[in-house]
């Protein structure tokens, strides 16, 4: 018997397949996060199994047991929303069932990451999905860096509350998405600079965010006009210009000096 990850939906509820339906109709056993909040989703689609709570304080220990489990019957995993494993629990699981040699099944399904990245408007042939960044110190500042030099387009999953923190933490004219409430009553795409959606979402952001960035753009050779310019652009958004003109230069690779210089003058 296989264990078989099920995908949910990430907010309207007709976003769920066929196979993930009659998966968890003839499942013995339904592993989630929250058996309230699966409990719900079930009673919807009028499906009544033994719900097993999994979620990541339990997860540890939890996780040889339900593949021992998974052996001797069927057992489905599912997440609050969307697919297990990705920035869910899961990964330890499907880990116990592989080391155990218990088949693993996945079920393809809905998810923020790939709505968000295809309905971005950006690139899709190279993407790398971060999940939700660190939310300081040096491991944010080298994957910041990153996004700043490589050519690629970053999935990354945002807190409404930290969405217009990090938009400002990108060159001002980075291209990007707000994929904001995806499937729900009030879904809404944003796609511009980072300059333009932090501007876009000052007054505050209500809901689940995807911010979808094109990276790669501090590689772009830029004029010292443009320079000075992007740095006026950081003096709007509330820096002062000593920080202004820090940040233009990290992107730009020019002197601080000069484009303080400039922008004072100004
Ligand atoms: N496993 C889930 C998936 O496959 O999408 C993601 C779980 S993660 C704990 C939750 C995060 O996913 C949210 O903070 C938000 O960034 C994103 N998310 C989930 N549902 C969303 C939606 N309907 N619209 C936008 N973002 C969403």
């Amino acid at each position: 018997m296989p264990l078989t990850v099920v995908p949910t939906p990430i907010g309207n509820l007709e976003d769920i397949t066929l196979r993930a339906l009659r998966t968890l109709r003839e499942a013995d056993t339904i592993a989630c996060e929250d058996t309230r909040r699966t409990g719900r989703l079930l009673a919807h689609y009028e499906i009544k199994r033994p719900l097993v709570s999994y979620h990541e304080h339990n997860e540890e220990r939890l996780a040889p047991e339900l593949a021992e489990r998974a052996r001797a019957e069927k057992v489905a995993l599912v997440s609050d929303a969307g697919t297990p494993l990705v920035s869910d629990p899961g990964y330890r699981l499907v880990r116990a069932c592989i080391e155990a040699g218990v088949e693993v099944e996945v079920l393809p399904g809905p998810s923020a990451a790939m709505t968000a990245l295809v309905a971005s408007g950006l690139p899709v042939d190279a993407a790398v999905f971060l999940g939700f960044l660190p939310r300081k110190g040096r491991e944010r500042a080298v994957l910041l860096d990153r996004m700043r030099r490589e050519a690629s387009t970053f999935v990354i999953y945002e807190s409404p509350h930290r969405l217009v923190k990090t938009l400002k933490e990108l060159p001002l004219e980075t291209p990007v998405a707000v994929c904001r409430e995806l499937t729900k009553l009030h879904e809404e795409v944003f796609r511009g600079t980072a300059g333009e959606a932090a501007a876009h979402f000052a007054e505050g952001v209500r809901g689940e965010v995807v911010l979808v960035i094109r990276g790669g753009t501090a590689e772009q050779p830029v004029d010292f006009e443009e320079v000075v310019e992007r740095a006026r652009g950081y003096v709007a958004q509330g820096e002062s210009p000593s920080r202004a003109a820090a940040r233009a230069a990290k992107e730009s690779g020019r002197k601080r000096g000069e484009i303080y210089e400039r922008l004072v003058k100004a």
